[in-house]
């Protein structure tokens, strides 16, 4: 076993990681033990609950109560991503999705959606009555139930918004770290908040061991197949949005998509959906702070099961979304044959970034959503990437390459915190003479 990969991640270089382990799709999806018709049957449940959340939040009343964010173009991408980057440079903008404002929005809601759907069915009630809204018996039944999840806030957000809303009691478990601001809303919301010293993977064994009544549903970020697909269904919403713009990956047309990575549910869940409908033409590649590159770690040293503190990394980062010591070992099972690699970023750059969505794309986003930002320039400008594209024969199809940076969250977040981070984000850029 070697270990070379190491002595980067101690010094907290960023780096271009690339996976050797990434096979070919067509040769990993069937050994699989989600298949596409996971996917659509989760898509399916979430177009039957559509009518249901559109009359719970009424945000979602134009978009026929889907859960979905624009893919916006970032021009002159230059700004923002660096001079060098060919192809076009899109962003896939969940860090607007309503509900929850974040990614977590399209897991969480999901997957607490099939709590419900099966409640439904074993009690034999319609989703909706006569007028189109939730059914009040519906709700009455999920009245008896506890949904709890833990979590560095964001998932807590997603899962506490949507139990509420469907009626179920609701509880979140949160590190004592966790934003004051989150916990506030909550609280707001009627959940309850329950904090923990110690680290996300503390708070969730804690809240995994509370839940133990028949009546209590513990929502399991650290290894969830409901998350996951709820995650995977992006895949399909971003196919459609391509094709709206006239964009097909294919053999002359690859498609980059750079997911920031925190237990890996949501980069996973999306490049395990995306890996079904382009196959070998997209290149999924996950973003993680130098400070806690859980899925790195998992992914380089497959049966050890290490964790950052296990390689000398404190896992303290201002990117509170990705912050966790340990990837899932679901999502590392599911996917550790189709994610092309892994990129790490300082928070400084986290900043940065941030400065420069707000500046030049009019984008506020949280520190953890930019964490993709440095992949075009990481695949395109480093020996590692460059011998990526060259072993997969694109060194010369980079002009109609297409890069999808995944924005993950920031909407919820208040101003004044989000002013910060630009303003924290401007001094650095300026410290650095740019
Ligand atoms: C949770 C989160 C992610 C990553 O999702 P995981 O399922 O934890 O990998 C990325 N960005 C933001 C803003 C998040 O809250």
């Amino acid at each position: 076993m070697t270990l070379e990969w190491i002595a980067p991640l101690q010094a907290r270089t960023p780096l271009c990681w690339i996976n050797p382990a990434l096979r070919g799709a067509s040769n990993v999806l069937p050994s699989l033990r989600l298949r596409p018709q996971d996917i659509s049957a989760a898509a399916d449940l979430l177009q039957r609950w559509a009518p249901v959340l559109a009359h719970l939040f009424p945000e979602l009343d134009a978009a026929g109560g889907l859960i979905e964010s624009p893919l916006l173009e970032l021009k002159p991408a230059e700004r923002i991503v660096g001079p060098g980057i060919d192809g076009a440079v899109l962003l896939k903008a969940d860090h607007m999705l309503p509900v929850a404002g974040s990614i977590k929005a399209r897991g969480g809601v999901y997957e607490v959606l099939t709590l419900a759907d099966r409640l439904a069915r074993e009690h034999n009630v319609p989703l909706t009555d006569g007028a189109n809204r939730y059914h009040p018996d519906l709700r009455k039944q999920c009245e008896r139930y506890t949904v709890s999840v833990a979590s560095t806030g964001n998932l807590g957000l997603s899962i506490g918004i949507i139990s509420s809303a469907l009626g179920f009691r609701a509880k979140v478990h949160m590190s004592r770290i966790a934003k004051e601001w989150k916990k506030a809303r909550l609280r707001h919301r009627g959940v309850e908040v329950i904090e923990h010293d110690g680290d996300f993977s503390q708070a969730a064994a804690a809240g995994r061991a509370q839940a133990t009544s028949p009546w209590d549903y513990f929502v399991d970020d650290e290894a969830s197949e409901h998350l996951f697909l709820g995650y995977s269904v992006a895949a399909q919403r971003l196919q459609a949005q391509l094709e709206r713009r006239h964009i097909r990956p294919g053999p002359q047309r690859p498609l980059f998509v750079y997911l920031p990575c925190g237990v890996g549910g949501a980069p996973g869940g999306i490049t395990f959906g995306l890996k079904q409908l382009f196959g070998d033409h997209v290149h999924c590649f996950l973003a993680e702070p130098c400070a806690a590159p859980a899925m790195l770690a998992a992914l380089a040293a497959p049966d050890r099961g290490l964790s950052v503190y296990d390689i000398g990394l404190d896992n303290l980062t201002e990117a509170d979304g990705l912050a966790v010591p340990r990837a899932s070992r679901l999502v590392v099972e599911l996917v550790h044959e189709l994610v092309s690699g892994v990129m790490t970023i300082e928070d400084d750059m986290l900043f940065r970034y941030v400065h420069r969505l707000d500046r030049w794309a009019g984008c506020q986003v949280e520190p953890s959503a930019a964490a993709a930002m440095t992949g075009p320039g990481l695949l395109c400008h480093t020996d590692a990437g460059r011998g990526y594209l060259a072993r997969h024969g694109l060194s010369g199809q980079m002009g109609q390459a297409v890069h999808v940076l995944w924005t993950t969250g920031g909407s919820f977040v208040p101003q004044d915190e989000l002013d910060g981070f630009i303003a924290r984000g401007r001094q650095i850029e300026t410290a650095a003479g740019r």
